[in-house]
């Protein structure tokens, strides 16, 4: 299968045609992929049982990882969905469109291959206006995980998307780059305190302003202990390099890129703007961005590793971000592409 690649401009009257033509494969069936304002998501229809089972082949999904399904309207999330909350309300009310997703009982006709099983669906509004569109000319509500092959970094162009799943889709809708570029918070509303499965695009601190307290499970789960959540596995996101986490220093980081080249044939780094490097021809740099600013760090995040990866580099040193407000979904990120798989005998 040749995957087409529909190119967006930004103009309504010369997109409108595309995005139908998508949303056509979408009620046949089949699979496209789009932007989102997180990451690309990969589609299909999530009433189609048979056609989300296409998305878990595509991306060699395991089966009991559930997941997310999108909707254009409040009123379809209660379609879906049963026993809101006023907490719920609320928080629909304030971040949706966005890049909260919330787990919340479903209602039958929400496929059991969508969820895993479950009883309970995931759920969010996106706010990307292709991504609205597609919803809205596809009349149906889409299920759709991020557009990459399982475990590695997300795509955040259309380009990594045809990279990891070219021929195996029938289209990706190309819009260029995604806004934010790092995935959308999740957060069970099925316990009290609610509890906060991913961090994401929406701050835990933005949330608790406007419902109070969250519960937060332990971030990254070790070798045998439980997932906080499925599908959150310790190690993910990851790209062909090891990743070499240091503390946020510029002088520690020159010394883990020093430590790195020792040991390494080729060295990548996610520089943070003005940070200083060794002079050495194995070194392939990726600006990042100012320390700090996490918006821009969280949108080139994953272009970082896979630039690197792309440059041959068998290890990519890069600075931890802190544990607060969107640099605690960098953190996050960052942690489950460095973590290490169990040695199999
Ligand atoms: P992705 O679409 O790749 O960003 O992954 C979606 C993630 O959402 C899954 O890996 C799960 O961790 C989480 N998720 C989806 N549905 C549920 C659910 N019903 N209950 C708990 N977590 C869920
Ligand atoms: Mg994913």
């Amino acid at each position: 299968m040749l995957t087409q690649r529909l190119i967006l401009t930004g103009d309504e009257a010369t997109d409108k045609p595309l995005i139908q033509q998508a949303a056509a494969i979408i009620r046949a069936g089949g699979l496209v992929a789009f932007p989102t304002e997180t990451v690309y998501g990969l589609g299909a229809d999530a009433l189609n049982s048979e056609a989300v089972r296409r998305i878990f082949l595509a991306k060699g999904r395991p089966a009991w990882d559930p997941l997310i399904v999108h909707v254009d309207t409040p009123e379809a999330i209660r379609r879906y969905t049963r026993d809101h909350s006023v907490l719920t309300e609320r928080l629909i009310q304030t971040f949706m469109p966005g890049a909260l997703t919330l787990v919340l009982p479903k209602r039958e006709m929400i496929s059991e291959v969508v969820t895993a099983g479950r009883d309970t669906v995931a759920i969010r509004i996106p706010q990307h206006p292709v991504a609205r569109a597609l919803i809205r000319y596809s009349g149906t509500p889409i299920a759709a995980p991020s557009a990459n092959q399982f475990g590695r970094p997300s795509p955040t162009t259309a380009d990594h998307v045809l990279h990891d799943l070219g021929n195996a889709i029938e289209a990706v809708l190309d819009a260029g780059p995604t806004p934010l570029g790092v995935e959308s918070t999740i957060l069970d509303m099925t316990t009290f305190p609610p509890t906060l499965l991913r961090p994401g695009g929406v701050p835990k601190e933005a949330i608790e302003a406007v419902i109070g307290e969250v519960r937060v499970v332990g971030s990254v789960a070790s070798e045998g202990e439980p997932l906080p959540a499925p599908g959150l596995s310790a190690r993910h996101y990851a790209p062909k390099a090891k990743v070499l986490l240091c503390v946020p220093e510029p002088e520690v980081f020159y010394g883990t890129l020093k430590d790195a080249l020792s040991q390494y044939a080729i060295v990548g780094g996610l520089r943070p703007e003005g940070w200083r490097v060794p002079d050495d021809p194995r070194l392939r740099i990726f600006e990042w961005g100012a320390w700090g600013d996490w918006e821009t760090l969280a949108q080139r995040l994953f272009a970082g590793l896979r630039t690197l990866e792309a440059e041959q580099a068998h290890a990519i040193v890069c600075p931890m971000p802190p544990d607060e407000g969107l640099a605690r979904a960098l953190r996050d990120r960052l942690q489950r592409a460095a973590h290490e798989e169990p040695t199999r005998h």
